[in-house]
């Protein structure tokens, strides 16, 4: 019997199982909130206009970008980065113009800004904390004009931190054995032919640990270089750095990416990127080879203490001690202090695949598809770990967890306390050995950091920028053709407020649900009637615009 014949049942007649198949009310609004592209988790809002007085609850998007937890704003997160990697990848002009010149008035300001500074630190040389006390509010009221006259940047602060201890230069690791030119302050690639500008897609890899399976589990688990895995996968986004370091002074100019870091099956990150301009493969696949990054960390290859005999935190002595002898353990600056060689060197993999691409080509939509494929998954879906995964897939993904879990995620990482070292920072509350960094989470295997990186001069925007703009778009689409939009500038301005769930007026889910939906409908058809009435663009050359619609 199919759940539709039994909804023909009469529910007085119907026995448990049967009823248990039935939908419940609230997952059948979740599926059409689905359906509609609509947030199925929102946040119900009290907003108060405050030029008419009206109230309304309204559902405000719960803008998660993982799909498992929201698809609707999953998707549309994911399309925002789309379009922002569309808009910086082919680009023909500089997307930065210079600032603008500092003005007498600022000038000024920042005088008067420096003699208060000097004041300061002479009353705080005499003790004089009443007039130390005076000086800091003028110059806050100083900081507050400054801001409002458009100066950005940062401020001297009034109590300067000490400076942090130079490394002797043993330690440089910033000049790879590569050409270096002086960096051009442009951003945009040559043009060749008179008329082609082709950009660049490319993918780094990490090296091998151990040959794996069609669904990337090591072939031989004992074999495989679990520790080199971990301890490569949480300085990935290190590495990856100094590469673009390491591009930009071997090439000559400011070099933009939109890029984004995936796990590949294996587990281990993996990088793509959208880069501007065209760079010939030869110098790509020399600058790869040529940058490392070394991690000047105390070593951390043999366990000191396990889960049963963990170092004890000493009140007293403020720091944690061995639990038999009492002695405080050295701390990270004691431990770092007598570093001869680096705890880790990471290095990419051999497999380096780089294309020229032309812009507003099909092969163009296709890899900016394939570089937001994933932004949308957890790195254990990514990885293909869901519910197909194989034995040895799980096996596989297990010990390199097991491996993730004692290796040192940053200089704070209470797991240094296993090495018997005292983390950066030691305190009372650590638990040796037990850090929520994201890295030590089976889900995240060791990939913790940010998934997208984009350069600051790629589209110049931020995505709020983007997603503002994609508003505005619509906006004016409707106005061209004489739609008023329901809630548009003439209204507000708003005040928002949380309501107590307990509010009588803050409906139930799935009415707040179908509330969302009717909103999205109506807006759907104000955007469709927009469309028919506008004569340019034509219909049938709208890629770009449905995209804002969506
Ligand atoms: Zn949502
Ligand atoms: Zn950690």
């Amino acid at each position: 019997m199919t759940t539709a014949d039994i909804a023909t049942l009469d529910p007085a007649q119907m026995t448990r199982a049967q009823r248990a198949v039935l939908p419940l009310s609230a997952d059948v609004a979740q599926a059409l909130a689905e359906q509609h592209g609509v947030c199925i988790r929102p946040l119900a809002m009290r907003r108060i206009d405050t030029s008419t007085g009206r109230v309304d609850i309204v559902p405000v998007p719960c803008g998660s970008t993982r799909e498992d937890q929201c698809r609707p704003c999953a998707e549309k997160a994911r399309r925002l980065r789309m379009a922002q990697c569309r808009e910086g990848w082919h680009l023909d002009t500089e997307p930065v113009t210079d600032r603008a010149k500092p003005g007498a008035e600022h000038t000024e300001l920042m005088a008067t800004r420096a003699d208060l500074l000097a004041a300061y630190a002479e009353c705080k040389t005499t003790g004089d904390e009443l007039t130390c006390e005076q000086i800091a509010d003028s110059v806050a009221e100083l900081d507050t004009e400054l801001r409002a006259a458009g100066v950005r940047g940062r401020l001297t602060p009034l109590d300067p931190p000490p400076k942090p201890v130079k490394r002797s230069t043993r330690r440089r690791q910033d000049a790879p054995d590569l050409p270096r030119r002086p960096v051009e302050k442009r951003t945009v690639g040559r043009v060749f032919a008179g008329r082609y500008r082709p950009s660049t897609f490319l993918t780094l890899t990490l090296d091998s640990y151990g040959r794996v399976d069609n669904h990337g589990a090591a072939l031989d688990p004992d074999r495989y270089d679990y520790r080199r895995a971990a301890r490569d996968a949480i300085h990935f986004p290190a590495l990856v750095d100094r590469f673009w370091q390491n591009t930009r002074r071997c090439l000559g100019w400011d070099v933009q990416y939109f890029g984004t870091v995936e796990p590949q099956k294996r587990g281990a990150p993996h990088f793509h990127a959208a880069i501007r301009g065209a760079i010939p493969r030869a110098e790509l696949r020399a600058i790869t080879a040529a940058t490392y990054h070394q991690v000047w960390w105390p070593a951390h290859d043999q366990l000191r203490y396990t889960d049963e005999r963990r170092p004890v935190w000493d009140i007293r002595a403020k720091a944690f001690t061995d639990p038999d002898t009492g002695t405080p353990l050295p701390s990270w600056e004691q431990a770092c202090d007598q570093l001869t060689q680096p705890a880790h060197v990471v290095r990419f993999g051999n497999q380096v695949h780089v294309k020229g691409i032309l812009g507003g080509t099909e092969e163009a939509g296709r890899h900016i598809g394939y570089l937001t494929k994933y932004l949308s998954k957890s790195i254990g879906h990514a990885a293909g770990l869901g519910e197909h995964a194989t034995d040895a897939q799980r096996g596989h993904a297990h010990r390199l967890h097991a491996e993730l879990r004692v290796t040192p995620c940053s200089p704070r990482c209470p797991v240094w306390l296993l090495y018997g070292i005292q983390p950066k920072g030691a305190r009372h509350s650590m638990t040796p050995g037990r850090c929520k960094g994201k890295a030590h989470q089976p889900e995240h295997l060791g990939i913790a950091g940010r998934r997208v990186l984009v350069s600051r001069k790629w589209s110049n925007k931020t995505l709020d920028d983007h997603r503002t703009e994609r508003g505005e778009f619509v906006r004016q689409l409707l106005l061209d053709v004489g739609i008023q939009p329901a809630h548009g500038p003439q209204d507000g301005p708003y005040e928002w407020e949380r309501p107590a769930p307990t509010d009588p007026d803050v409906p139930p889910r799935p009415v707040l649900l179908l509330h969302a939906i009717a909103e999205r409908q109506r807006w759907r058809a104000e955007y469709t009637a927009a469309q028919l009435a506008a004569s340019d663009p034509p219909l049938d050359n709208c890629s770009a615009t449905s995209d804002q619609a969506a």
